[in-house]
């Protein structure tokens, strides 16, 4: 089982940052030690000062591909849900300006906290439909998301990944955060929503 994580793939989100908007996705990985299941306890790591979430789409693959072509992605996923794509920001900062891989700052045990899924039906259509999302932080929202503001939609992000990387049943991809990411930290009460139905909930301990 891999993780696959979009970064930057909302303009105001990399601008938010700092970074440039990319040509073509922005894609690393987190090891299958990095999941965290829903009900599951979640405690601020020791080696960071500044603890980021980032909400995000997640996706669930469910069909083995490789060179999977746009048009056909839409039937190699079937499940959906909001995540957390927890960031140790100090130390990514660091690792950026020494141009140096992020691991350390993204894909540590824990770091992609995941919410009940929600089953998709590919078979209604291929268009990606508009998905609204949001996170709230002690009950006041703080970063509020559209799929339709992607810079690459989940097609494009499955079938550019199959490029290089097969795709097998049971994969994760994080498909990448809208603005307003920011800190946490211990004591925290973090709920994720899709729609209106929240699928996530964690306490930062
Ligand atoms: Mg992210």
């Amino acid at each position: 089982m891999k993780i696959f994580c979009v970064g930057r793939n909302y303009v105001a989100h990399a601008k938010e940052l700092g970074n440039e908007v990319p040509e073509e996705p922005v894609i690393f990985m987190k090891p299958k030690s990095a999941l965290l299941q829903p009900n599951t306890p979640f405690y601020y790591p020791e080696f960071t000062n500044e603890l980021h979430y980032e909400a995000e789409l997640v996706l669930r693959v469910s069909k083995n591909g490789k060179y999977i072509q746009e048009k056909h992605a839409f039937r190699y996923y079937n499940g959906i849900t909001l995540g957390i794509d927890f960031t140790a920001r100090d130390i990514q900062d660091t690792l950026k300006k020494k141009g140096l891989p992020w691991e350390k700052a993204k894909s540590w045990d824990n770091s992609a906290a995941v919410g009940k899924w929600v089953e998709w039906k590919p078979e209604l259509t291929g268009k990606v439909p508009e998905t609204l999302f949001s996170l709230s932080k002690n009950k006041t929202v703080v970063q509020e998301g559209n799929s339709q503001h992607m810079i690459f939609n989940f097609n494009r992000i499955i079938s550019h990944i199959s490029q290089y990387f097969s795709l097998n049943i049971g994969d994760l991809i994080f498909t990448g955060t809208p603005a307003g990411v920011g800190e946490c930290v211990v004591g925290d009460e973090l709920e994720g929503y899709l729609g209106t139905d929240k699928l996530l909930e964690l306490v930062i301990r």
